[in-house]
């Protein structure tokens, strides 16, 4: 597995030098141009309960339609920005513009954190704390309704600074994901000392659900070990009706996927959602009537 990685992102880095950095370069600049435009949005993309079908939490994820190069998958640019550093720009707009839009939610009635994705860079910045604790005191969100994306690879790089980053944003209240779980270097020993809340098991292993015995195993010991640490857990990329049912025999709390919806713009969310759930407590005029 290791050495098949290793090949493909030979022949990428080969190819990239063979006819890509004029387009790099352009893709770079378009990027930053991008950002001053307004041409990226976030979507969302919502969290389903296994049990009760309520939606428990929206995924942004970052879109891109430029004027000149159409769409641009964040597959695509996101690892050019990781190069290139200007992901540090984008990650601010991503914090501020979720965090705005879980306020504006919270203000309207539906209650559930929003999660963003973070790269390793992001999250390897000196003040990345002090910017997560200010972008949330400026509009009043509670810190967790915030959970912060993390994969496998960002813990790993530097353990010990990982650690200390993690319990700070742990002391500060906002909840910690690890993305695409399994497949990455997870170290089982480094899940029982991270203040992680939830792992999201990555689309690859859902896939071929409920037919693949491996999968099966996969998905079943990375079930049961959540519960037994007292993880959440979720699923990514459920496209189907049997593999729905499979990861509720299987334990699991949680899924996204196509089978429930894709990543949605505000209004299309907003819709699907339908009317906010009403105050959990009782109102001044229900008190006092
Ligand atoms: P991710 O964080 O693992 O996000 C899940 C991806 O799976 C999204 O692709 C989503 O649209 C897609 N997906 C969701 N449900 C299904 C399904 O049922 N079937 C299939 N086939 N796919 C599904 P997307 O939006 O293209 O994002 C790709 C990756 O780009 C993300 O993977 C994340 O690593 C990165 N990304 C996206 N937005 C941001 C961002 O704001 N910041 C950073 N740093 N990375 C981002
Ligand atoms: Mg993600
Ligand atoms: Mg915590
Ligand atoms: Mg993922």
């Amino acid at each position: 597995r290791v050495k098949e990685l290793g090949r493909a992102s030979f022949r990428f880095h080969q190819a990239q030098a063979d006819t890509a950095p004029r387009s790099q370069m352009h893709i770079d600049h378009a990027m930053r141009q991008a950002l001053v435009s307004g041409h990226f949005r976030l979507h969302y993309q919502p969290q389903i309960d296994l049990a009760t079908g309520d939606v428990v939490g929206a995924e942004a994820l970052i879109r891109w339609r430029d004027p000149v190069l159409g769409d641009v998958s964040p597959a695509e640019f996101i690892p050019l920005a990781e190069e290139s550093g200007f992901i540090i720009a984008i990650g601010d707009w991503v914090l501020a513009q979720a965090v705005r839009q879980a306020a504006a939610w919270r203000a309207a009635g539906w209650d559930f954190p929003v999660s963003i994705n973070v790269s390793a860079l992001q999250f390897q910045q000196a003040d990345f704390i002090e910017r997560v604790a200010s972008t949330l005191s400026a509009v009043g969100l509670p810190p967790n309704r915030l959970e912060l994306e993390l994969t496998e690879s960002i813990l790993i790089h530097d353990a010990e600074d990982a650690l200390h980053r993690l319990k700070a944003l742990d002391q500060l209240g906002v909840l910690m994901s690890i993305d695409d779980f399994g497949t990455g270097y997870s170290s089982l020993a480094y899940l029982k000392r991270f203040p992680i809340d939830r792992l999201k098991i990555d689309r690859s292993f859902i896939r071929s659900l409920p037919g693949d015995t491996g999968d099966v195993a996969i998905v079943n010991a990375i079930v049961q070990m959540a519960r037994a640490m007292q993880l959440r857990v979720i699923a990514e990329g459920v496209e189907t009706e049997p593999q729905r049912q499979f990861l509720l025999d299987a334990g699991c709390h949680e899924f996204q996927g196509f089978l429930y919806s894709p990543a949605l713009d505000v209004p299309a969310f907003e819709a699907r959602l339908g009317r906010p759930a009403p105050p959990s407590k009782p109102s001044i005029r229900l008190v006092t009537g």
